[in-house]
């Protein structure tokens, strides 16, 4: 029996151990995916513990991505750049780090929406972990323009710069005419009020965009239902997880990933909690 696990904090609502277990099972491997709480912190102990006792993967999340580049032996290059590790596999007797988050995404964009970033115009609002890597993937994926939208100025500096050419700060007025929005901010997350929030203005979306919410839960978004109302195409950030996990199956086992199962599984465990 192989055992992989999550680790992060809070980690209760985590959809993977939901993806990786209904996976392993169809193609019938002896694995087993637990999700583990761990305090902000404590990510040293669990890399150690995972050297000791036979855990074959791990996904790691919130507040963890960071600590995790330095704890393992390697990282892949662009967990190197992102500086933010979301999946460890062995690689014979070394622990590897990898972000998947950006091949992620872009998979989404490609498998789910037939949608091809080169030579876009793109916005991506935010500058934390989640919009780095998305910046980074869609300057790598040969973005015209990749146009950075933050609260905090520094941070979306930094975030740009990893969109190499492509990558600039912008306002909100970039928004209008370009082809892609993706909100990589946690605005509009959780339940009530919370989830009744945009991001932006929604006057500046409109048809022949499309807009991506990196936020699963709630399922419709202020900002997808905004969208969807003003004539773009809006999804939501369920296929960016799926893929992201689609990924760190592939490291871990070496076989091809069975998507339709991962997604299925995600989407009746969300009904399940709804
Ligand atoms: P993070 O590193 O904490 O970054 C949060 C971002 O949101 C920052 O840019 C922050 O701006 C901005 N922000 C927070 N509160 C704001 C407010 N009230 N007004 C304006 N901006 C605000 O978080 P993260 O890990 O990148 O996650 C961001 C979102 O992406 C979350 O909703 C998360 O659930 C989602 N996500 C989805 C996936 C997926 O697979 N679909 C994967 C990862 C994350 P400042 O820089 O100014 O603080």
């Amino acid at each position: 029996m192989k055992i992989g696990a999550v680790i992060g904090k809070p980690i209760d609502h985590s959809l993977s151990p939901a993806m990786h277990n209904a996976a392993f099972e169809a193609l019938d491997l002896p694995w087993r995916y637990l999700a583990i709480s761990v305090p902000e912190g404590h990510a040293a102990e669990v890399i150690e513990v995972m050297r000791t006792v036979p855990f074959a993967g791990m996904s790691v999340t919130m507040p963890h991505k960071a600590a995790v580049a330095d704890l393992v032996d390697s990282c892949t290059p662009i967990a190197t750049v992102l500086g933010a590790v979301n999946c460890v596999w062995w690689r014979g007797e070394e622990l590897v780090g990898d972000n998947t988050d950006g091949a992620g995404f872009l998979d989404a964009l490609d498998q789910d929406e037939g949608y091809d970033p080169r030579g876009q115009r793109t916005v991506v609002l935010g500058a934390g972990g989640a919009a780095r890597a998305v910046i980074q993937a869609l300057g790598e994926a040969g973005a015209a323009e990749v146009v950075v939208v933050n609260r905090t100025a520094a941070r979306a500096e930094a975030a740009a710069r990893l969109a190499g050419d492509a990558g600039r700060v912008g306002s909100e007025d970039d928004i209008a005419g370009c082809d892609l929005v993706v909100n990589a901010t946690s605005v509009g997350m959780g339940s009530g009020a919370a989830a009744e929030r945009s991001p932006v203005d929604v006057e500046r979306l409109g048809g022949g965009q499309l807009v991506v919410d990196l936020i699963y839960e709630p399922a419709t978004t202020a900002l997808v239902r905004a969208a969807r109302e003003r004539g773009a195409v809006a999804v939501n950030g369920l296929g960016m997880l799926i893929h992201q996990a689609a990924h760190a199956f592939r490291h871990w086992t070496g076989e091809d990933p069975p998507v339709e199962v991962m997604s299925a599984a995600a989407t009746a465990e969300l009904a399940r909690r709804a």
